[in-house]
C-alpha cells in the first residue's frame, strides 16, 4: 500500500521506535501517545481493519500484544488497556489494523470508559437475534 505510514513503518521507509518484531508482526511506540510507553502492534501484512485481517495474522497481532503488555507491565509498573479502533466512525486514524496496548497508572487520568444506554422492551432480543444472523 503505497500511501500508507505503517507499511513505510514496515518496510523501513520511516523510522520508528521498535520494540518488537517477528515474522508477522511489529510492534513501536505511538507518537503521540495516551499515555507514556504507549505501543502499536501492527501485522506486516496491510489489512484495514479487523474485519479483513487474515485469522494468521489476527493471531499474531494478539500474542504479540500479551508480550508487549507483559513488558509494559514488568518495565513500567503498569496495568493496561488493550484497544482496535475499526473504521472512521470508531476513531480509526490508520487505515492499517493495529492493537494498541495503553499502559495504565494510577491516577492517570486518561478515561476509556463510557456512559451506558438502556434497551427498552424488547430491543435486547431483537438486537442479539439481528446480530446472530451474521455470524
Ligand atoms: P488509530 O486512531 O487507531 O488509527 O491510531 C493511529 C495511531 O497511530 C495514533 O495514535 C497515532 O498517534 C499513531 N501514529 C501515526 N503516525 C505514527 C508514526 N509515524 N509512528 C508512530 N505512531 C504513529
Ligand atoms: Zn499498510
Amino acid at each position: 500500500m503505497e500511501n500508507c505510514i505503517f507499511c513505510k513503518i514496515v518496510d523501513g521507509k520511516i523510522p520508528a521506535a521498535k520494540v518488537y518484531e517477528d515474522e508477522k508482526v511489529i510492534s513501536f511506540l505511538d507518537i503521540m501517545p495516551a499515555n507514556k510507553g504507549h505501543c502499536l502492534i501492527v501485522p506486516k501484512k496491510h489489512s484495514e481493519t479487523l474485519a479483513e485481517i487474515s485469522d494468521e495474522d489476527l493471531a499474531a497481532i494478539i500474542k504479540a500484544a500479551k508480550k508487549v503488555a507483559k513488558a509494559l507491565s514488568l518495565s513500567l509498573g503498569a496495568a493496561f488497556n488493550i484497544v482496535m479502533n475499526n473504521g472512521k466512525e470508531a476513531g480509526q486514524v490508520v487505515n492499517h489494523s493495529h492493537i494498541h496496548v495503553i499502559p495504565r497508572f494510577h491516577k492517570d487520568r486518561l478515561r476509556i470508559k463510557w456512559s451506558h444506554l438502556k434497551y427498552e422492551n424488547d430491543e435486547l432480543k431483537e438486537y442479539a437475534d439481528k446480530i446472530r444472523k451474521f455470524i
